[in-house]
């Protein structure tokens, strides 16, 4: 089995991965390991949930793909159930995070356009944020060592200090057409937003008629104990994205957007080939399903509660712990040792971690996760801060 036909783009982990069942994945020689990084945000449910695997056999029975020439009905249930959750109005289906920033990346400048306002084209983005890899997205993710080798990037964008309000009264004017912000900075190493900066943000969104981007890519999907992020803080966004968890693994993405914002897009605009094909809105209606009626978000705040309890055990009882970071089950621990040294020990105990920012260990378990799972995670956690 060779691996050297695969692009260098990624520094993987020497494991070869073959199955897996909830929050338990297993390697080609049979090797166990509980699975907290959730593909990164997107096993929600964990692998092989019998109501995925039932959505993706029956739909792919029926149709799978189609073109947006036509209308499915799983497209058209999944947007009505999208919208019953949430303060906004219409949606745009996609296949990736990235792209459904890339859409919303277009639907501000077309808003800033239809101002009237010809200069009206400035997106303000934040220092340490990620929101993708493509030419757009890239654009507006705040972190140089992406970005480096890939200049020039698109015009008209600014990054500016995450949380700092002085910053921002600076940056924002009447030629700015859109802000975007992760509510909790994921890559970024695990920061969530201040309640004041995004009031500030919101204020100046409405005074300056400029629209206010939630990427709830990472942090969205119930991952805070609400299917939409946003929802735990005081504040609207007109703009959100959603991908990851929204399929469970299979890949989907969405931009949501009220009335206003979405009125921007009109025919011909913007398209997708696969957004919106009837197996993957099927897979994401089952996704949703188990999330919102199955209970499974409703139990994250008290898991968030646990996770974090243990964790602070932790943090008395060994020193390299700086600090617990990150809300419902998007937890960070700022480390005081290089996170890869440490993520690579959790690895060779069968526990697999990923790092964020510069020294933070993120944990995104599957919400379904168990409280045994819990502890066998923070025993594993344990017996790597003994070794280190
Ligand atoms: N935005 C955030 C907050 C993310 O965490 C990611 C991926 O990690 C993206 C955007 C890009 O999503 P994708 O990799 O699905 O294109």
């Amino acid at each position: 089995m060779s691996k050297n036909n695969i692009m260098n783009t990624y520094g993987r982990f020497d494991v070869t991965f073959e199955k897996g069942i909830g929050s338990k994945i297993y390697d080609i020689n049979g090797n166990e390991y509980i699975d907290f990084v959730s593909g990164v945000a997107v096993n929600c449910l964990g692998h092989s949930h019998p109501s995925i695997i039932k959505a993706i056999t029956e739909q792919s029975k029926q149709l799978i793909h189609i073109s947006n020439y036509y209308w499915n009905t799983k497209h058209t249930q999944l947007s009505e159930k999208l919208i019953n959750n949430c303060d906004h109005e219409k949606v745009f289906f996609c296949n990736s995070g990235t792209e459904a920033i890339e859409g919303a990346f277009k639907l501000v400048r077309k808003y800033g356009k239809l101002t009237g306002n010809t200069d009206k084209s400035t997106l303000l983005y934040m220092d340490n944020s990620f929101h993708g890899r493509s030419m757009g997205a890239l654009s507006i993710t705040g972190q140089e060592k992406y970005q480096k080798d890939f200049l020039p990037l698109i015009p008209n964008v600014k990054k500016i200090n995450f949380n700092d309000i002085d910053d921002l009264n600076e940056n924002f004017n009447e030629n700015v057409c859109g802000i975007i912000l992760e509510p909790i900075q994921g890559e970024g190493g695990i920061n969530v937003v201040n309640s004041d900066y995004l009031k500030e943000v919101r204020n100046l969104c409405d005074k300056y008629d400029a629209l206010l981007i939630f990427d709830e890519i990472q942090c969205g999907m119930g991952r805070l104990g609400e299917l939409f992020a946003y929802k735990k803080f005081d504040v609207i966004p007109d703009v959100i994205c959603i991908a990851k968890g929204l399929g469970g693994g299979f890949p989907i993405g969405a931009f949501i957007a009220n009335k206003k914002a979405s009125n921007a897009l009109s025919l011909g605009d913007h398209g997708s080939t696969f957004g919106g094909n009837p197996l993957g809105c099927a897979v994401s209606l089952a996704v949703l399903n188990e999330l919102v009626e199955g209970g499974v978000i409703s139990s994250v705040a008290s898991k968030e509660i646990y996770l974090k309890e243990k964790l602070s055990e932790l943090k008395n009882k060994y020193n390299v712990i700086d600090e617990i970071k990150g809300m419902g089950l998007l937890i960070g621990i700022s480390i005081k040792i290089n996170p890869k040294e440490f993520s690579d020990l959790c690895f060779k105990n069968g526990l697999l971690v990923v790092t964020a920012g510069t020294n933070v260990i993120r944990l995104l378990p599957p919400l379904n996760v168990t409280l045994q799972e819990i502890d066998d995670v923070i025993n594993i956690l344990e017996l790597v801060m003994k070794k280190l």
